[in-house]
């Protein structure tokens, strides 16, 4: 199983769909399970399952493009997940030890997110998640207590206003608002109602996937009805940061924007976590540029944006390795895989974004943290939660 995103960056590895419209629409996969058995299976079989990186080159090789256009990001990636389980499943470990490699591991904190717009509600807003993070929870259990007591929350004074529609693609509430603030006010009563202190307990974490609504040069937001100038754009976003208990912006402009990003890193970096996901695409070339240009202080995991379990790792160490802070993340089309909850204790990233309380493709990965935390109990093995790494000042 592999997810597919909705909002994808421009420089994603590719995804392979045969196109034929009288075959689910054009989105089955045939011809990328077709070249898993007739191109792929013939080259990788015979490897030493514990040689991931061998596996994985081999496919890079056999493949010889830079974004997997021949054989298929979806493909290879099928087939380089199955070989991290299989690999486990021949040491008999869980899978988050073969990531670990006896390092210490982590429960990464969750980044939840409570409404859902963008291309995930059909555009009914322009920002795509309102989200929060648990900014002094001491447990697992804790953040899940919180956050659903937000969640709940905010569904009760939405169904109140009569502003809900129903559930976006992560989750979260579909809503109807006339302005994107909108979104950011209700976050902050919802968390008062539900009785925590917004920037104290919990703070708020926007997804903007803001190249989704970069056209011609402007920052056009429809709900606003103006297409503005960046300079205009990033006073905007500037003034939301110093106005809400904001503590995380992904993806606040768009991925060629750089400029903008480097001056919103330079300005804020030191007290907000600054996330690239579409700038980034999890490549380690674009990472190590954003990293000499400083263009963000966090990187956005996603392993179909890359297309193999071993430079999924390898962007997470250069990450790691220059102070630049991982968030490994699901995809709006989400499997019930919990990979990545496994891969985000392995490494011992921080954090985990995977969308919101409820549907079993999210809810599977918030359980595997709890089913993961048990067994290394079980082990009497101590296991913490991580923090959140920004100095964020309500
Ligand atoms: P996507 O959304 O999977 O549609 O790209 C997730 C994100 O932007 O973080
Ligand atoms: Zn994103």
């Amino acid at each position: 199983m592999v997810p597919s995103g909705a909002s994808t960056g421009q420089f994603e590895a590719l995804e392979m769909r045969d196109g034929d419209p009288k075959s689910f629409a054009g989105k089955s996969v045939c011809k990328a399970i077709d070249l898993i058995h007739k191109c792929i299976a013939p080259v990788v079989e015979g490897y030493d399952i514990f040689d991931q990186g061998g596996i994985d080159q081999a496919m890079i090789a056999l493949d010889g493009t830079l974004n997997k256009s021949r054989l298929g990001a979806n493909g290879i990636l099928g087939v380089s997940m199955a070989c991290a389980r299989a690999a486990a499943a021949e040491r008999e470990v869980p899978l988050f030890e073969l990531f670990s490699d006896s390092k210490p591991v982590r429960i990464p904190l969750p980044e939840i997110q409570i409404i859902g717009g963008g291309a995930h509600s059909a555009g009914s807003i322009d920002i795509q998640d309102f989200m929060i993070i648990c900014l002094r929870a001491g447990s697992i259990m804790e953040v899940y207590q919180i956050t659903f007591d937000i969640y709940q929350t905010m569904g009760s004074i939405l169904k109140e206003s009569n502003r809900l529609v129903g559930l976006a693609d992560e989750g979260g509430y579909w809503p109807v608002f006339t302005r994107n603030e909108d979104g950011i006010e209700l976050l902050v009563n919802a968390i008062k109602r539900a009785g925590y202190q917004p920037g104290i307990d919990v703070g708020i974490s926007l997804d903007l996937a803001a190249s989704e609504y970069f056209n011609e040069g402007k920052y056009q937001l429809s709900l606003e009805d103006s297409a503005m100038a960046p300079e205009d754009y990033y006073q905007l976003i500037s003034s939301w940061l110093q106005q809400y208990p904001i503590c995380s912006v992904e993806d606040p402009f768009a991925e060629r924007d750089l400029s903008l990003w480097k001056k919103l890193t330079d300005t804020f970096g030191g007290q907000v976590q600054i996330i690239g996901d579409d700038l980034f695409v999890t490549n380690s070339a674009r990472l190590k540029a954003g990293i000499n240009g400083k263009w963000a202080n966090s990187v956005l995991i996603k392993l179909n944006q890359i297309g193999t379990v071993t430079e999924t790792l390898q962007c997470i160490n250069i990450a790691l390795e220059n102070g630049v802070y991982p968030v490994i993340s699901a995809r709006s089309g989400e499997t019930e895989d919990p990979f990545i909850a496994h891969l985000a204790v392995g490494t011992g990233v921080g954090q985990l974004k995977v969308g919101s309380w409820s549907r079993s493709e999210r809810m599977v990965k918030w359980n595997e943290l709890i089913r993961i935390e048990r067994y290394l109990k079980a082990k009497q093995k101590s296991i913490d939660l991580a923090s959140f790494n920004w100095r964020y000042e309500a």
